[in-house]
């Protein structure tokens, strides 16, 4: 029998765990061919879930789990899952049930094959409660592929099966900033994916707030791609462009009308606050960029673990 293995990240997923967990028993129960090994990855929950692992592994001995010493975000529970997961073929999907288990039969059927090396899912539809969001969300897409030379897909959820040869390349890349939705492109290899209408929770509510999705779409463009470093050396080249000119018509002007008065507080004012926005804003790219220097030469672990069972 070949090994399945299924990684899930949780965080706070105590109303979630045991329904995904039912659901995902009936589907292994139509595809005997494979036995599924679970890893849920606690991804420092402070609710009951690591009670809940802890009984699942007591009662099911191919249910495992990692309990991480605290919040490591995702990226890194994702990171640790494919690490521990010893299938053949890895898929990692989200606990709540948004990431639809009926499909897991077609890209079993679909990988099997041999013609991809992973499968992923991408919703065509998205929540209609957040009309702002998925308008921004839209933007982020537009933007960051045309600024990268990584092909980030549109609605692409974390949801996939991979290959073990996918795995260990994705594995290989040791950064600390992880953003996987181009981890998972970078790396290439024959992917398809599969379309699916967006459905909602089960149960529990979503950890990520507004302000985290805006952090994580600037991960997103800082970690593939180099392109906001390149707008700063354009605006300064503008700027430096119109100053010549600027010196070239009062360099004229002086010769022509000596002793004219050079007026016009506001311009200067306006010139100034111009001039200073665009140094603090290349200042903060840089930074920004500087900052996930900082991060990866520090080479701190993408994760630790307090159990692992
Ligand atoms: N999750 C996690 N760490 C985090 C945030 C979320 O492990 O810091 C897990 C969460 O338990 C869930 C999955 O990642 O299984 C997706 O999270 P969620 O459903 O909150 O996100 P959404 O579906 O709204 O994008
Ligand atoms: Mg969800």
């Amino acid at each position: 029998m070949e090994k399945l293995s299924i990684v899930i990240p949780v965080l706070n997923e105590q109303e979630t765990i045991n329904i995904f967990f039912e659901t995902l028993e009936k589907i292994s129960a139509k595809i005997p061919q494979y036995e599924f090994e679970y890893w849920f990855i606690d991804d420092g929950s402070t609710d009951t879930t690591i009670k809940i692992l802890e009984e699942l592994h007591q009662s099911f001995p191919n249910v495992h789990f990692i309990e991480f010493s605290r919040n490591f975000g995702k990226e890194s529970a994702i990171y640790a899952g494919l690490q521990h997961s010893t299938g053949k073929f890895v898929i990692l999907m989200d606990v709540d049930l948004q990431d639809p288990p009926e499909l897991i039969p077609e890209m079993l059927r679909t990988i099997e094959s041999g013609d991809f090396d992973s499968v992923g899912t991408k919703r065509i539809s998205r929540d209609k409660k957040h009309r702002i969001l998925n308008f921004f969300s839209s933007y982020f897409y537009a933007i960051i592929n045309k600024i990268s030379n990584t092909h980030i897909v549109e609605g692409a959820r974390d949801y996939r099966i991979m290959t073990r040869q996918m795995v260990d390349s994705i594995l290989s890349m040791q950064e600390y900033n992880r953003f996987s939705k181009g981890l998972f492109s970078w790396v290439g290899f024959k992917q398809k994916y599969i379309e699916y209408e967006n459905i909602n929770r089960v149960a529990g509510k979503t950890s990520w707030s507004v302000w985290s999705l805006i952090k994580y779409s600037i991960e997103g463009i800082v970690s593939f791609s180099q392109a906001p470093l390149m707008l700063s050396f354009f605006m300064g080249f503008i700027s430096f462009f119109i100053a010549l000119i600027f010196i070239i018509i009062l360099f004229v002007r002086h010769f022509i009308d000596p002793g004219a008065a050079i007026n016009g507080w506001t311009s200067m004012v306006v010139i100034l606050l111009m001039v200073s926005g665009v140094q603090l804003l290349s200042l903060g790219i840089i930074g920004r960029y500087i900052s996930n220097i900082y991060l990866e030469v520090k080479k701190r672990p993408i994760y630790l673990a307090r159990k692992i069972k």
